[in-house]
């Protein structure tokens, strides 16, 4: 979109449009009503740096965003191409699997393919304790765990609310980020391990702290995993109900 606002014309028009592509993706279109991309140099689009001879203009711009808005769209399973004519102007799409049990909060009326929802592991019950302050990632958990029958969630924004929580309720596991505000989480996980009553209690590591020094000095904490953001939606599925699994 902001390519499409910046290579336009005066009085020119972006237009956003979004459809289902095939079963289970979301097509999102964006064209613009630009000079177009000569024929002979759309083959250099993707590449990074290659403005196209964009970079003699007063544009501004590095020649990256293309490159970077495709390996995310591949990173999430899509795909992004385009059309363009020059004189009349492009259009970029992208592809992207839909995302079977938030479909709903895209609006019921432009998403009514029917998508067969996977059943969740059977035979879990249990409660997990997940300790995170990021939002998006609790509404991510909230998503998953609501597929495993009889699995409760507790959420807890701060190691040191998680620690009272974890005496009081004895969950069956805890999820931990270890960048929390206040006490982190591996302070939390020997706090944990200190005290009699939730020493047993497996305690995971999830967090966006990935880096190999990272990691070796989480794994020396004494989580009995590691795993790292962003969630692995299946991974997650399956690690929960190994822990909590009959
Ligand atoms: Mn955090």
């Amino acid at each position: 979109m902001s390519n499409a606002v910046k290579y336009n014309r005066d009085g020119g028009s972006v237009t956003v449009e979004a459809e289902i592509a095939e079963p289970k993706f979301l097509r999102v279109i964006v064209t613009d009503t630009g000079p177009g991309i000569p024929a002979q140099k759309q083959s250099g689009l993707f590449e990074p740096f290659n403005r196209l001879g964009r970079e003699a203009g007063d544009i501004e711009g590095t020649g990256i965003g293309l490159t970077i808005t495709s390996q995310i769209v591949e990173l999430l399973g899509g795909q992004i191409d385009f059309q363009s004519q020059e004189g009349v102007g492009s259009s970029f799409w992208i592809d992207i699997p839909i995302a079977e049990d938030l479909q709903t909060g895209l609006g019921e009326a432009q998403i009514s393919a029917p998508v067969e929802a996977e059943p969740g592991p059977e035979n879990s019950s249990g409660t997990v304790l997940y300790v995170e302050d990021n939002q998006a990632n609790l509404e991510l958990m909230k998503t998953i765990i609501e597929r495993i029958p009889d699995v409760e969630l507790i959420a807890v924004d701060s190691a040191e609310n998680a620690i009272g929580i974890a005496r009081d309720r004895i969950p069956d596991l805890i999820l931990m980020d270890i960048n929390l505000p206040g006490m982190n989480g591996i302070e939390a996980l020997q706090a944990l391990c200190a005290d009699h009553k939730t020493k047993t209690i497996p305690v995971l590591a999830l967090t966006a702290a990935a880096m190999p020094a990272e990691i070796e000095l989480g794994k020396n904490a004494g989580f009995e995993e590691y795993l790292t953001k962003p969630i692995d939606v299946p991974q997650m599925l399956a690690t929960i109900s190994a822990y909590l699994g009959a």
